[in-house]
């Protein structure tokens, strides 16, 4: 098996003279032995057999040619090879009937590839590329394992996968009409009224789907999904857009789905949700368009944690240098407390909607987690904050400019991402370009970019825009983990270096806890009346979150990460005795 990949997207390698000079640069080529060649079809190859992987060919073409040198625990051959010089695919998830089966990893190493395998839509090759593809290969490679079966059932047609996009925006583009006239073409089981009262549908039955709020569209498309009759179901990124209370709904309804003639899939970056919700995990590393590995199937505790080391114990892989933990010193650091605005009883009466605020007051150098469902009032506040609505009563020490990335992002605009970024490029290529990984995006237009690009693209905007406050809303939306930590350590560098003040609107819980150093909580009913409080410290403020939500938390005693406690358990009913329902 080559210990080398090269692979080459001809599409973004169109001038014949940059070919022509990226051939004379091989060594291999130079030196008489051919390596790489411009075939007939104009098209630029390189031989793994030869190549040395100096790297040489890769600087002038950095977007289009990947050299990468596979670790060395990785010794068998691809499950599914897409071409010469292309992606491949190592290993596939296997569906267990009655579990639900998570997927993490970063994004752009085969979860879409590996689900076409899966429903049988593409036939894997195992990487030969002269011989045809088969199922019996694949059945025989996997010989006396669970997923065995899976594939057997998978050649006799005996599979039928329903599957749940990543985004989910797109679907009024895709489907006009109601909510129910877009259920009622797929409900294939007759239980439109079930599905739709569990979900919490039925009093937007009506709507027009393109009037639906992110949350909303959300659970269409999952309730649109399980009313197909399948005996796999995937789902993509199911807790997008939902506030913690409809995540862990919805975990709840995910698991029952999974019955003995019944498998789910699941790939989900919030690790806290993910954790409440699967059975097993598989870990999926490789490098994005390059190629993807799907580890054996792990409990979910070792799984994530496998994840957050780097390293896969049962595989002796190393496919990250450096750890993930969550040890919370970092979150108590000392900053200066120098005060930016400061409010006193607020309130702001909108429609139906009554939004409160008692006192609070926010430093320069903080980034303040926004903790609430949707509909209580966080983005009217902020609104107020900045002097862009003004509240009925109370004071308001003094109008901030806020720069602000709303929740939901416009991917229309045909700009190019070099001129809507140049300001950032122009003074922050340090602190926001090279660290939000802009760079390979700049040639692209805003409406070629995929959910989690239009996202760093979106925070480097707001963060690259003068003012005091920056309010980013759900910046965790479309972002693998390692991208939402990364994105973390941005706004607080940002935030520290810059003396600046960061509210963060999010509902992956574990991603507002690594990120901040307090928290305003939003209680009240939604679309009814909101109350902001706070801010307070981590502790006092999840633990007052928390009291309404009905989970307690404890650390994972290796990674310290956070990990909901089974309701009732011994743990669960101490904590609630001692009121530290969040283990800080
Ligand atoms: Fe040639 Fe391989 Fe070096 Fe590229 S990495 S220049 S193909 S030897």
């Amino acid at each position: 098996m080559a210990k080398r990949l090269a692979v080459v997207d001809n599409s973004k390698l169109k001038d014949m003279q940059l070919k022509e000079h990226i051939k004379n640069l091989c060594p291999v080529n130079r030196s008489g032995t051919e390596c790489i060649e411009i075939r007939e079809d104009n098209k630029l190859y390189i031989s793994e057999e030869t190549c040395i992987g100096c790297g040489i060919c890769v600087k002038p073409a950095p977007e289009a040619i990947h050299i990468i040198n596979l670790p060395d625990a990785l010794t068998k051959p691809p499950i599914h090879r897409y071409g010469e010089n292309a992606f491949s695919l190592y290993s596939v998830p296997i569906p267990i009937m009655g579990k639900v089966v998570g997927l993490l990893g970063v994004n752009g190493i085969g979860k879409s590839s590996a689900i076409k395998i899966l429903a049988g839509i593409q036939k894997p090759n195992m990487g030969n590329l002269e011989k045809e593809a088969n199922w019996d290969d694949l059945i025989q490679f996997y010989k006396g394992t669970e997923a065995q079966s899976y594939f057997e059932k998978v050649r006799d047609g005996q599979i039928k996968v329903a599957y749940k996009p990543q985004q989910i925006e797109l679907i009024p583009k895709a489907a006009k009409g109601t909510v129910k006239e877009m259920l009622q073409k797929v409900d294939e089981k007759g239980e439109i009224d079930l599905i739709t009262e569990k979900l919490e549908l039925s009093h937007i039955i009506n709507r027009d789907l393109e009037q639906l709020s992110g949350g909303e569209m959300q659970r269409v498309a999952i309730a649109a999904t399980v009313l197909k009759k399948a005996n796999l179901y995937v789902f993509d990124e199911p807790t997008s857009f939902l506030d913690i209370k409809q995540r862990v709904k919805i975990s709840k309804f995910i698991r029952e789905l999974a019955d003995e003639n019944t498998a789910v899939l699941v790939v989900e970056h919030d690790l806290i949700i993910l954790d409440y919700m699967t059975d097993l995990i598989h870990v999926l590393y490789g490098k994005e368009g390059v190629y993807g590995v799907v580890s054996q199937p792990l409990s979910t505790r070792v799984g994530i944690n496998a994840f957050l080391d780097g390293f896969l114990k049962e595989d002796n892989m190393r496919f990250r240098n450096h750890k993930i933990n969550f040890d919370k010193g970092q979150a108590f650091a000392s900053h200066e407390k120098e005060v930016v605005t400061s409010w006193t009883n607020i309130s702001k009466k909108q429609g139906d909607f009554t939004l409160t605020a008692p006192e609070g007051q926010v430093h320069k150098k903080e980034v303040i987690g926004v903790l609430g469902e949707n509909g209580i009032g966080k983005t009217s506040f902020v609104k107020i904050l900045a002097g862009v609505i003004k509240s009925d009563t109370g004071e308001l020490d003094e109008e901030i400019k806020v720069s602000y990335k709303p929740q939901y992002l416009n991917s229309d605009n045909e700009e190019l991402v070099m001129s809507y970024l140049h300001k950032a490029i122009e003074h922050y290529t340090g602190q926001l370009i090279q660290p939000l990984n802009i760079e390979p995006l700049m040639a692209k237009q805003l409406n070629q970019l995929s959910g989690g690009e239009l996202q760093r693209v979106s925070i480097c905007k707001a963060l690259s825009t003068e003012a005091d406050m920056y309010l980013l809303d759900e910046p965790s939306a479309y972002l693998d983990v390692e991208q939402r930590l990364s994105i973390s350590k941005v706004i607080k560098n940002f935030m520290d270096v810059r003396g600046k003040t960061g509210i963060i609107v999010d509902h992956d819980l574990l991603f507002v806890d690594y990120l901040s150093d307090t928290l305003l909580v939003f209680d009240g009913q939604p679309a009814v009346s909101g109350t902001a409080k706070g801010p307070f410290s981590l502790r006092e403020g999840m633990n007052l979150f928390l009291k309404d939500l009905k989970l307690t938390f404890r650390r994972d005693p290796e990674s310290k990460r956070p990990r909901a406690n089974k309701p009732g358990s011994q743990l669960d009913e101490k904590q609630i005795r001692e009121k530290n329902l969040y283990y800080v």
